[in-house]
């Protein structure tokens, strides 16, 4: 497995969800093997992926569990052509039963390790929150992405997280490291865009894809079809900004080598 990344951000409504669709999309655009597990009880990254997640017999939540087997649950998106970890309603209680089993942080790392080597990339979409879902995202993952948008409380929410990848970094995982920070529904016009947008350059430097994600209306509208925007207007602005960050990811890795 190329790389395991965990794309969060305890702030909701930042473009978590968007990314992981449309980057497994453009990743896999590129011949890459994607694997996207959706680790949010909301279902938003399966059914975005085209998978309807009210019939499924398997989910995340079986993994988490121990009930199934990671191949059991995960199907392929036909629009999206990679595969999902799908998860629905289910899973919000996979939060309260986890707290008495044994290794509960590492249940997500060691259900991947039955996948070893079948993908380039696997990505973990998030739930909101800083809980224990999002902690078995961090203990299975190398590294975070972050998505977030160029506002005021942005900063702030940052240096939570920030904090938290090092105490998962001290306690439970020690290779994990910030793999990049996106700045997602981004309008160039806007000051306080790009006063923030220059307070994460100095504090985050390398670290801050130089691929910004516009706002863009086929952005927003491609999940109610199923599909991610590339699969619906490739020519979209949207569709364009995540093929250009799954090249600047591609090229980043290959630089490190
Ligand atoms: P949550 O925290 O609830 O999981 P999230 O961080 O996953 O949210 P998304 O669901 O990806 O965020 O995005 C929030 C809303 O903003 C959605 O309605 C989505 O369609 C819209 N959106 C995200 N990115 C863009 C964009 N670049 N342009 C336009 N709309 C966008
Ligand atoms: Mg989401």
């Amino acid at each position: 497995m190329k790389k395991i990344l965990a794309i969060t951000n305890q702030k909701g409504g930042v473009g978590k969800t968007t990314t992981s669709v449309n980057l497994a999309a453009s990743l896999a655009a590129t011949q890459q093997r994607v694997l996207l597990i959706d680790l949010d009880p909301q279902g938003n990254a399966t059914m975005g992926s085209g998978i309807d997640k009210r019939t499924l017999a398997r989910t995340v939540y079986h993994v988490l569990l121990g009930e199934a087997d990671i191949r059991e649950a995960r199907v392929n998106s036909a629009s999206g052509h990679y595969d999902v970890v799908p998860a629905n309603r289910e899973l919000a209680g996979a939060e309260i039963e986890l707290v008495d089993i044994e290794h509960r942080e590492t249940r997500l790392k060691t259900a991947l390790a039955n996948i070893e080597g079948e993908y380039d990339y696997v990505l973990i979409d998030c739930p909101p929150s800083l809980n224990l879902l999002t902690v078995n995202a961090l203990c299975a993952a190398q590294a975070v992405l972050i998505p977030m948008q160029c506002e005021y409380y942005a900063l702030e929410g940052l240096s939570d997280l920030v904090q938290t990848v090092k105490k998962v970094r001290t306690h439970l995982n020690p290779q994990l490291e910030i793999e990049g920070l996106l700045r997602t529904m981004y309008d160039p016009r806007n000051t306080l865009a790009q006063q923030v947008s220059a307070q994460l350059q100095q504090h985050f430097g390398d670290k801050l894809y130089r691929t910004v994600i516009p706002r863009n209306v086929r952005l927003a509208e491609a999940p109610s079809h199923g599909v991610p925007a590339l699969g619906l207007d490739k020519a979209s602005k949207g569709a364009q900004a995540y093929l250009a960050l799954a090249g600047e990811m591609l090229n980043r890795a290959a630089a490190a080598i």
